[in-house]
């Protein structure tokens, strides 16, 4: 609950505030551009909404906020922010909403598709929250859990407890010591079922991989990002715990897949046609390859 005796000086006056608790995690700015921005080394509101559909924005990144770092003077009805997640991305991708603390605000995602195609996806972990449990469990359920890496594996027990699904993690980045029970390994790409395709990328971690989806749907987890500053997509040097000549190799080996969707852990995600995508991703690993 955000305090407003802790109310940031950057923001607005108004109904709407982010206080002193913001970790600078970026959900917010990314869910509501046009209320919250980036100041430095927080977020703040720049505009109050105005508007129904930006008052129900403001709203979601409230409850999408990880640190619970966005509070209001006002009264509203908090569920338009609660139940409007997970909320559709495109056709049968919904991002979840409720970011961890434990990961960094990054961003999970939920894939709806019958029993006949595999059932229900969970890409990365969101905060194990009872609303968005109960919206999950009215949507099919989770049948597995996809972990792109260790940073963003957050309330991962809770939902498998809770769904009795099998998660999927590379044994580079820990899966067996925390009780994965499917763990992949090496580095060649890996059809987990007809639609989905594993694509170890090692550099962000030892053992960071992506999901394809549909040769549409590419979660990079944090290997890769759209940078609305350059128009391009990015990859992030300064987080790069492993090895940047790795992840730079691992972008490179991306270029032989087709997608229009960047959904990522931490960042901004991107449309685009497969052409774009390719451009963006090749002008992305050229500049990768001029930073040390
Ligand atoms: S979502 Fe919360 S923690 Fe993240 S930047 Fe916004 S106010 Fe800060």
């Amino acid at each position: 609950m955000a305090n407003i005796q802790q109310r940031l000086p950057e923001n607005v006056p108004g109904d709407f505030f982010v206080d002193a608790t913001c970790i600078d995690c970026d959900t917010c700015s990314q869910l509501a551009p046009e209320l919250f921005h980036d100041h430095g080394e927080q977020c703040s509101v720049y505009r109050q909404p105005e508007t129904e559909a930006e008052t129900r924005s403001a709203l979601m990144a409230l409850v999408a906020c990880p640190t619970g770092s966005i509070g209001k003077t006002q009264k509203h009805d908090v569920h338009i922010g609660i139940d409007a997640f997970p909320s559709q991305v495109s056709e049968n991708v919904y991002f979840c909403g409720f970011t961890s603390e434990s990961s960094f605000g990054a961003w999970s995602y939920l894939i709806v598709r019958p029993e006949t195609e595999g059932g229900n996806v969970l890409i990365d972990s969101p905060r194990y929250a009872t609303h968005l449990v109960r919206q999950i469990e009215e949507m099919g359920g989770v049948r597995r859990m996809l972990l792109t890496h260790k940073d963003d594996v957050a309330d991962h027990e809770r939902f498998a407890r809770k769904f009795d699904c099998e998660r999927v993690m590379h044994a580079g980045d820990g899966a067996q010591r925390i009780g994965v029970e499917r763990i992949l390994s090496g580095e060649e790409e890996f059809q987990l079922d007809q639609d989905i395709l594993v694509i170890p990328t090692p550099g962000h971690t030892r053992g960071h991989v992506v999901f394809l989806y549909r040769n549409k749907f590419l979660f990079t987890g944090d290997h890769l990002a759209w940078s609305p500053a350059r128009k391009t997509l990015t990859a992030f040097r300064s987080v790069a715990w492993y090895s940047w000549a790795r992840q730079t190799e691992s972008m490179s080996r991306l270029a032989n897949y087709d997608f229009e969707w960047v959904l990522p852990g931490h960042g901004n995600l991107q449309h685009d046609s497969i052409q774009n995508m390719r451009y963006h991703l090749q002008s992305c690993i050229a500049w990768m390859k001029t930073v040390r």
